[in-house]
């Protein structure tokens, strides 16, 4: 399994293979230690701060109340934006570019001197398999930190010699400020991996951050907050507001005045909606949003690469990840040995306790999102689907049937008009396809609204290149997937997203630029 970071992955695999499993949250934003339901709080100006009102955060393995989230109302959010503003006069605003990359690597090793805490918040909160959590997840924050950090120390700006109409010459030449108070909302699928991939390199360039995580995922973020404590990275620069969306933390976040700009992965829809919010203040906005990838399948790939890689890219994190392939076009002389193939995979994997280590497929995140996945299981019939494999619950005979799991599932036979092969799912779930010539796949492969992702599976070199070119998203894959070098461009085409993330893209998304024009 790739794990998603290219710079950090050696010593993350020594640290995971190091550390003991199994063991308690231990972080003192829940209370004593010993405490069974513990309280996740809000972390404003440096404290860890109750509110009014609190909501369950439950284990979606089996269904059990792990905690306690306190829901931040509208002065607690106002607070929070008022403390990041005074952190942007203070110390911070004063530090160096060098300090702030200095104390950027402190978080990255206060993650990883905190790693086995992460992983069990982030196998709590989502049920993802623990492998995942070592694996991926973890890593890959305290990668977020490091890569930025060095990136914002080489990061150059453009300089112009102008001539003016007077036949002298004006120098032109950039600098970077931070953008300001930076708003962060982040969903539930990849909790600690999408917030740092946010959060670092707004804070590399000097901002300050209010953030409002999923409120089925509020612990790691949470947890965080320590180790920006443990850094020295001053308080105010790093706040937590726990809630919902709408009429609650998300919205008051949108709308505050003094908020500079949002950033947000999450529903298109949700989007939609936060672009309304924000549009009154005129806030710029990131937005990373939904995808219904597509993966094209030719005869001349390799067929083992292809059907394991594609495997990892529709069952990953039980399909919860934004990247991952809900369809499937495959060259028709291979189309039904690939269905067979790709059928055993599913089979063979084990939906296991999120704990074991041999557990490839955890549960959904919720009972309302393990609704919405099996509404479309039975769509799908109804629509006239094959059903190849799953379309159900599966029965596991233990507390684990109190859980949100669901089989693995893999249809063929619907029109390419279905709702089920245009609309995106999130679970483990995707729709095989043939097709007969290059230019019918490509036309399948981009009717959709969504544009993120797309695979491409074939042994000639030059076809790889020529369909990627021709593909209306944002990454494209050739004999892989989730691959990801931090420094180049990620984002969507279409409804999947506003701007791209990653190296300089992020830097200068977070950073105001000011052209100083000087006559010489
Ligand atoms: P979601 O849009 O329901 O929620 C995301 C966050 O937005 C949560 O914190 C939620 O509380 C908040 N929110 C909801 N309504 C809001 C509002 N009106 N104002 C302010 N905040 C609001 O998404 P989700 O269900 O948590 O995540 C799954 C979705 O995220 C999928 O569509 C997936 O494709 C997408 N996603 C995209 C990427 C990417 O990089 N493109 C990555 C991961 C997930």
């Amino acid at each position: 399994m790739h794990c998603g970071a290219t710079w950090s992955n050696d010593r993350a695999d020594k640290l995971a293979r190091r550390l003991p499993r199994l063991q308690p949250p231990c972080y003192d934003c829940r209370g004593p230690p010993g405490d069974l339901v513990k309280l996740i709080q809000n972390y404003v100006d440096g404290r860890f701060v109750p509110g009014k009102r609190e909501f369950a955060d439950v284990n979606p393995a089996d269904g059990t109340v792990i905690a306690q989230v306190t829901e931040a109302d509208d002065a607690q959010v106002d607070e929070a934006v008022h403390a990041a503003r005074r952190a942007l006069r203070g110390e911070w605003g004063r530090l160096g570019v060098r300090e702030r990359a200095a104390r950027l690597h402190r978080v990255a090793d206060a993650i990883e001197k905190r790693f086995e805490c992460f992983v069990q918040a982030e196998v709590g909160d989502t049920g993802k398999p623990v492998s995942l959590a070592s694996k991926l997840d973890v890593p890959r924050a305290a990668a977020n930190f490091r890569v930025f950090a060095d990136l914002v120390k080489m990061a150059g700006l453009e300089s112009f010699q102008t001539e003016t109409p007077d036949g002298t010459n004006a120098l032109n030449y950039a600098v970077r400020k931070p953008l300001g108070v930076v708003g962060v909302i982040t969903p539930w699928n990849l909790p600690l991996l999408l917030l740092t991939w946010k959060v670092a390199p707004a804070l590399a360039c000097g901002n300050a951050v209010v953030v409002k995580p999923s409120e089925e995922t509020p612990a790691t973020t949470t947890l965080l907050a320590e180790a920006m404590q443990d850094a020295g990275i001053p308080n105010g620069v790093y706040n937590v507001v726990h809630g919902f969306g709408p009429g609650s933390a998300g919205e008051f976040l949108t709308k505050h005045p003094d908020v500079d700009a949002v950033t947000f992965t999450g529903e298109s829809t949700t989007g939609a909606a936060i672009m309304k919010s924000v549009a009154p203040t005129v806030k710029p906005v990131s937005f990373e949003l939904g995808g219904k990838n597509a993966a094209v399948v030719f005869a001349d790939c390799n067929f083992e690469e292809a059907v394991n890689g594609l495997a990892e890219a529709v069952f990953l994190n039980t399909g919860q990840v934004c990247l991952c392939t809900e369809r499937i076009y495959v060259e028709r002389k291979i189309f039904s040995a690939f269905v067979e193939a790709l059928k055993q995979k599913a089979e063979s994997l084990h939906s296991g306790w999120p704990n074991d280590a041999k557990t490839d497929l955890g549960p959904l995140i919720s009972a309302q999102h393990r609704e919405k996945v099996l509404s479309y299981y039975r769509l799908a019939r109804e629509e006239g689907a094959t059903v190849v494999t799953g379309g159900g619950v599966p029965k596991l005979g233990d507390n684990r049937d109190n859980g949100f799991y669901v089989q693995p599932t893999i249809y063929t036979g619907l029109p390419e008009s279905a709702r089920c092969v245009k609309e995106e799912i999130f679970g483990p779930v995707c729709h095989i396809t043939p097709f007969d010539s290059e230019e019918e796949a490509i036309a399948m492969a981009n009717d959709t609204k969504y544009g993120l992702a797309a695979s491409i599976w074939t042994g000639n070199l030059k076809r790889g290149h020529r369909v990627a070119h021709q593909m209306n998203v944002g990454i494209t894959w050739v004999n892989c997937w989730f691959l990801r070098d931090l420094r180049t461009p990620f984002g969507g085409a279409g409804i999947s997203g506003i701007g791209r993330e990653g190296g300089m893209h992020s830097l200068n998304f977070y950073s105001e630029l000011n052209n100083v024009c000087i006559r010489l």
